[in-house]
């Protein structure tokens, strides 16, 4: 009996060991996860468009710009996340941000964005669109940025001359200050990048291509991080 009880008692405090030590580890886990969570910051990328609104159309292919503007987003995302950086993504599926395709739906869904940029206190914002012009030889990546804001216009010129330095650029451009709302719409260094022309057949071709949408996401973030490494972000 003796015996039995002994081992109880050995066994009971055995347990009672493992169960502080699963506790202070787990504790220790979660902490330590926290503190680096909070210590990394955030970025948000914009897939421009979605739901009803597909953006321009490609002449050739009828690809709307939406969808290129989401399969460059989510590569972007992976750039970032490789570098460190959490993402948020405020259109992450095809689906546009308004509950329902009513008047006023280009309103809510600017609205949406907005309130998901603010709300997540990003380092940078990053907006993906595609370009249309009626003269169809006009090509190239535009970045633009915030007139009143150095930070973003700084972040824009590094991300132009990261796109401007791609081999299948034609023209160099420099960055243009655009009067937008998902620019206007917080205090974040924020830029808004037109990969190329879907008016145009050669750019078009280019930015229905995985290979060359990877090729534009790696050119976005090099410049990106180069603004961010800087510390040009902490105004
Ligand atoms: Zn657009």
């Amino acid at each position: 009996m003796g015996f039995f009880y002994k081992h109880r008692i050995l066994l009971g405090f055995s347990g009672l060991v493992l169960a502080v030590a699963v506790t202070f580890a787990f504790c220790f886990f979660a902490l330590s996860r926290a503190t680096a969570q909070s210590l990394r910051l955030t970025v948000v990328i914009d897939a421009g468009h979605g739901g009803v609104d597909g953006g321009v159309v490609g002449t050739v292919s009828g690809t709307k710009e939406s969808d290129i503007n989401l399969s460059v987003s989510r590569l972007l995302q992976r750039e970032f996340e490789e570098a460190g950086f959490l993402v948020v993504q405020t259109r992450p599926t095809e689906a546009g941000l308004y509950d329902a395709a009513t008047a006023g739906y280009k309103r809510r869904d600017m609205e949406k964005r907005a309130e998901i940029i603010q709300k997540n206190s990003p380092a940078i914002m990053v907006s993906v669109h595609q370009n249309f012009f009626s003269q169809t030889s006009r090509r190239g990546a535009q970045v633009f940025y915030r007139e009143d804001s150095e930070a973003s216009k700084t972040l824009a010129c590094l991300v132009q001359t990261s796109l401007n330095s791609m081999p299948e650029c034609v023209k160099k451009t420099s960055a243009l200050a655009g009067d937008y709302f998902v620019l206007n719409c917080s205090d974040t260094p924020s830029i808004i990048v037109e990969c190329g022309f879907l008016s145009n057949p050669q750019d078009e071709a280019l930015l229905i291509s995985k290979a060359y949408q990877e090729k534009i996401a790696a050119a976005i973030a090099a410049g990106a991080l180069s603004f961010l490494s800087s510390g040009a972000n902490v105004v």
